[in-house]
């Protein structure tokens, strides 16, 4: 579903992203782990064309991309991106925030995309949100509509970069709740994520960065149970402190 092959990314003369490579297979979850600084944003933001590339090549559902030809919106399409801090229109409802996107780029008829949206208000848990301003909101409730906005687009994949970092810790779990729904639902999606005991579960497979680079991918139990590099063995020691 997404496939990078040998992508390269530097800022400058900093090599952000050094021949990373990644399939994503259709209803898989990829969990992306590594200290600070280890370009797992970058990686995502690529995944989403926030960033050109330098090297490489990234497709989507088979069909590589071509940022000088293919039309970056209708690629933005198919990968959604639910980020940190959430993004919301403060000045538009909660069920606003959601059907924009829907009807301003999919061209999508108002009624149905709102009926959509509370749809989708419901599998997050916030129907009786829809009339409300995000600044009325708990931090997790904000990410939960961010999800919901994200799922909107019907996305192919969902990246998520750290969509819990922001949180104070007891709203964490309603977060990852609906994430986990999303993977039994058979949403495909690369996540970036400090909660380890949630990235055990929720993974298939997790891949480890640090600069710039893979160095170990495993599936989920034996990367947690028997890592075998020395960095994920250090990262893995220092993230369940
Ligand atoms: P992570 O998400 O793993 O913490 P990032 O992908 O955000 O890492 O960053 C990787 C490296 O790239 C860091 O050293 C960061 O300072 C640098 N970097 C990220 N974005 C930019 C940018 N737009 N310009 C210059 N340097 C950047
Ligand atoms: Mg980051």
């Amino acid at each position: 579903m997404l496939v990078a092959n040998k992508v390269s990314k530097s800022f400058g003369n900093l090599k952000v992203l050094d021949e990373v490579s990644l399939h994503v297979k259709p209803q898989e979850v990829v969990v992306l782990v590594g200290s600070s600084g280890s370009g797992k944003s970058t990686m995502l933001r690529c995944f989403n064309f926030l960033e050109t590339i330098d090297e490489g090549v990234i497709s989507i559902d088979g069909k590589v991309i071509n940022t000088t030809k293919d039309s970056l919106p209708k690629i933005r399409e198919q990968v959604g991106m639910v980020f940190q801090h959430f993004n919301l229109f403060p000045h538009k409802t909660v069920l606003e925030n959601i059907i924009e996107a829907p009807i301003v780029v999919k061209k999508i008829d108002e009624q149905v995309a709102k009926e959509e949206a509370l749809i989708l208000l419901d599998k997050v848990g916030l129907r009786e949100k829809a009339d409300v301003y995000p600044n009325k909101l708990s931090g997790g409730q904000k990410q939960r509509v961010a999800i919901a906005r994200s799922l909107a687009m019907k996305p192919k994949v969902l990246l998520f970069d750290e969509p819990t970092s922001a949180l104070d810790p007891e709203l964490v779990n309603e977060v990852l709740q609906v994430i986990k729904e999303l993977a039994k639902e058979g949403m495909t999606m690369a996540i970036v994520t400090h909660e380890m005991n949630f990235a055990r579960d929720v993974a298939d497979r997790v891949l480890m960065l640090h600069k710039g680079k893979i160095i170990e991918e495993a599936p989920s139990e034996e990367f947690f149970s028997n890592p075998k590099n020395e960095r994920t063995k250090q990262f893995l020691q220092l993230v369940a402190l």
